[in-house]
C-alpha cells in the first residue's frame, strides 16, 4: 500500500510523522474522509471545498491548490489499484517547536491514505442501529465551528465513548440548548408523516456531504424535506430515524434511548433513500 506523505509516495510501513508535528502534539490540522465507488471518487469537489474551508478557518495554508490536490488524490487511488475505497486526507500544521504557537511550523504536511473499504456488514442495514443521547454537548459554533473538520475531534470522541459505555451503536449529540444536532460522525434525519426532517447546521451539525446528497435525492423523489430544529422527544415519536455519513451512507436507527422507533425495523423511506443513494454513487464521481 502506497501513502502520499509530505510530497512523495511511501510504503505504508514507512509512513510515519515527526513527534514534533503539531497535528500530533496539539491536534492542529484538518481532515476529510471520502469514498471511492467503482474507481470513481464520490463528491470529490465538495470534499475539497470543505477541506480548504476548514484550513482557511484555522489559518492553515495547504501547500497545493485544489487541482493539484485532486490529482494527488486520484493518483493515490490509482497507484493502489483500488475500486472501492475509503480515502483519508490529513493536512497537519507540520513539525515545529514545543509550544502551541503555530508560527514555528513552516511545513504543513499533507497525507493521503487510500485503503480497501471495510464495508459495514449488510445485516446492520437490515437490523438498524441502537443510539442514545449523551451528556457531552456539541461544541458551540461561536467557539469552534462544527464546519471545521479539525484534527481536534475530542468532542466527538467523548460522545462516542459515552455511546460505548451505554452499550449502543452510536451517540445522539445535542447542543447546549438541548436541540438534536448529529451523531459522533454522521448527520441525523427523522421522518414524521412522510415528511423528512434534519436539523439546520447552525444548531451545531457538520454540513455533511452525504446529508446534502440525501436532501437532494429526497426532494427529487418528491418527498417533503425540511431543515428544522427538533428535540429528543421528536426523535422518540418519529416514524423513522436514520443517520447519514461518508462511512455509513444511510443507516436506520431503530432504538433511541431505549425507545423503539415505530415497529423497531428500518422504515421504508430510509430503505428507499439508501437504494437511491447507492444508485447515484455509481454514476456520480471523479475518475
Ligand atoms: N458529522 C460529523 C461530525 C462528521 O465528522 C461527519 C463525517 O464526515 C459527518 C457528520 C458526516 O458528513 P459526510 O456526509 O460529509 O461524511
Amino acid at each position: 500500500q502506497w501513502i502520499f506523505l509530505g510530497g512523495e509516495f511511501v510504503k505504508k510501513e514507512d509512513a510515519v510523522v515527526s513527534v514534533y508535528d503539531h497535528g500530533f502534539l496539539y491536534g492542529d490540522g484538518v481532515f476529510e474522509g471520502i469514498r471511492v465507488y467503482h474507481g470513481n471518487v464520490f463528491k470529490l469537489s465538495e470534499h475539497l471545498t470543505r477541506l480548504y474551508q476548514s484550513a482557511q478557518s484555522i489559518m492553515l495554508t495547504i501547500p497545493y491548490d485544489k487541482e493539484e490536490m485532486e490529482q494527488l488524490i486520484v493518483e493515490t487511488v490509482r497507484k493502489n489499484e483500488l475500486q472501492s475505497a475509503y480515502i483519508r486526507i490529513v493536512v497537519s500544521r507540520g513539525p515545529g517547536n514545543l509550544g502551541l504557537d503555530p508560527s514555528s511550523c513552516s511545513n504543513p504536511k499533507v497525507i493521503i491514505i487510500a485503503e480497501n473499504l471495510r464495508m459495514f456488514p449488510e445485516e446492520l442495514y437490515n437490523q438498524g442501529l441502537r443510539i442514545a443521547s449523551v451528556a457531552s454537548r456539541r461544541n458551540r459554533p461561536d467557539v469552534l465551528s462544527p464546519q471545521v473538520k479539525s484534527l481536534n475531534y475530542l468532542n466527538n470522541i467523548l460522545v462516542k465513548l459515552e455511546a460505548n459505555q451505554a452499550g449502543v451503536d452510536e451517540a445522539l449529540m445535542l447542543n447546549d440548548q438541548g436541540y438534536v444536532t448529529e451523531g459522533s460522525a454522521d448527520n441525523i434525519f427523522i421522518v414524521k408523516n412522510n415528511t423528512i426532517l434534519t436539523p439546520p447546521v447552525y444548531l451545531g451539525a457538520l454540513e455533511g456531504i452525504t446529508r446534502n446528497a440525501i436532501l437532494n435525492i429526497a426532494a427529487e423523489l418528491g418527498y417533503n424535506v425540511h431543515e428544522t430544529p427538533f428535540t429528543r422527544h421528536d426523535v422518540y415519536i418519529a416514524d423513522e430515524v436514520f443517520l447519514t455519513g461518508t462511512a455509513v451512507e444511510v443507516i436506520a436507527a431503530v432504538e433511541v434511548d431505549g425507545r423503539k422507533v415505530n415497529d423497531g425495523k428500518p422504515g421504508h423511506i430510509t430503505n428507499h433513500l439508501l437504494r437511491e443513494f447507492r444508485k447515484v454513487v455509481v454514476s456520480d464521481g471523479t475518475q
